[in-house]
């Protein structure tokens, strides 16, 4: 079988050329070609001896996930879907805005965390991405969407915000990561590289040490008592070691807060007083908030806040200094949206099933 390149990061990829007898700055040479320029043929990478380059055509390929389905919404969101095999599909989402192009991706084929009002939660875990089916999702976007005047990728911001938990499949969101970063493939900023988590502190941890990008972590609830609820998870990593975590990841962070995100759920964490126990919760921790007003979806009994109660929550966090945006929704006419990334999930856990038997 051939050996995809997208799913080797700058070492492995130097590694994978010593095992062939070829110089380690190969590797850079064709990482420059793959990402930079976005060429998928080695016969197109002219300054690459025609003898290497034939011997990489019979054992590797650059092949991104096939994409099964397109999407344009009137905003100019797009959103792909792209088959991850054995029956799963995954989304990717573009967001372009005046400033910058965003692309958010996916880390894993469903979710196994099952967040009351998440989507992706809903359709249970199926299994982590690849590293080339996490890069190639961005390696895919660039493809499509090209460049700007400047001669530079539309797609200037990458978040980890589609479906699945990044930090449970670190090993492979790391080396993605890494070639977000490497001057040699995207060369990203890493304040423009967003991993969003619903607070594996462990994991955190390591990803301070290890690869230390933008963190927004899913909050949700301003006590433990709700957020064991919504985000289940909670239960294992409650809000006083999450916060210690927070702050720990501030000490390497390339900014310097931490973005907390809070899905606006009408009548279950939206009110005044909830707002002010946020305040206090997260009172050592700096950081800012994104309000994300709730995207339904089928098979749910919640519903999202009205605009005045956002407004409201939102004036208590902005009284006590607290930057605080309340999200735009983008690309709901597509289901695009956040938490709404269904994409197409053989269920391990047969979560859906229970549930409607459970209902019957
Ligand atoms: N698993 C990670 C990243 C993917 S979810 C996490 O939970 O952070 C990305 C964001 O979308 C999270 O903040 C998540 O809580 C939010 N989200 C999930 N379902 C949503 C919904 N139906 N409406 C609005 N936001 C939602
Ligand atoms: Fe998983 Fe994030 Fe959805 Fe929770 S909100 S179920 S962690 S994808």
């Amino acid at each position: 079988m051939q050996q995809n390149l997208l799913d080797f990061d700058a070492h492995a990829l130097a590694g994978f050329f010593t095992e062939m007898g070829e110089k380690p700055f190969r590797a850079r040479q064709l990482m420059r070609w793959i990402y930079r320029a976005g060429e998928p043929d080695f016969a197109a990478m002219t300054d690459i001896a025609a003898t290497l380059r034939g011997k990489l055509a019979q054992t590797a390929c650059i092949t991104p996930p096939e994409v099964m389905r397109e999407e344009l919404s009137d905003d100019g969101t797009r959103k792909w879907l792209l088959n991850v095999g054995t029956g799963n599909a995954v989304e990717a989402v573009y967001i372009p805005e005046a400033e910058r192009g965003t692309l958010c991706i996916s880390s894993q084929a469903g979710c196994a965390l099952n967040c009351s009002f998440c989507s992706t939660g809903k359709q249970g875990f199926n299994r982590n991405l690849g590293v080339a089916e996490i890069i190639g999702q961005l390696w895919w976007a660039n493809h499509q969407l090209g460049r700007d005047a400047d001669g530079n990728w539309k797609i200037s911001n990458v978040v980890m915000m589609g479906m699945g938990e990044p930090l449970l499949n670190y090993a492979n969101t790391v080396s993605a990561l890494r070639l977000m970063l490497d001057d040699h493939a995207y060369g990203l900023s890493r304040r423009r590289v967003t991993v969003s988590t619903s607070g594996i502190v462990p994991a955190m941890d390591r990803l301070r040490e290890e690869c230390p990008v933008a963190l927004a972590v899913s909050l949700h609830a301003p006590n433990d008592r709700l957020r064991d609820e919504l985000v289940p998870i909670n239960q294992k990593y409650p809000l006083k070691e999450l916060l210690a975590a927070c702050r720990r990841y501030l000490e390497r962070a390339p900014r310097d807060f931490i973005t907390f995100e809070y899905v606006m759920l009408e009548g279950v964490n939206d009110s005044v007083k909830q707002a002010r126990e946020l305040v206090k919760l997260v009172h050592d921790v700096p950081c800012k908030f994104n309000l994300i007003p709730f995207n339904p979806f089928p098979q749910t009994d919640y519903r999202r806040s009205s605009p005045d109660a956002i407004q409201r929550f939102r004036d208590v966090l902005m009284q006590a200094d607290i930057v605080t945006t309340t999200r735009r929704t983008r690309g709901d006419d597509i289901a695009a949206a956040c938490g709404q990334l269904a994409g197409q999930v053989m269920d391990r856990t047969k979560r859906t099933q229970q549930r409607s038997i459970g209902a019957a």
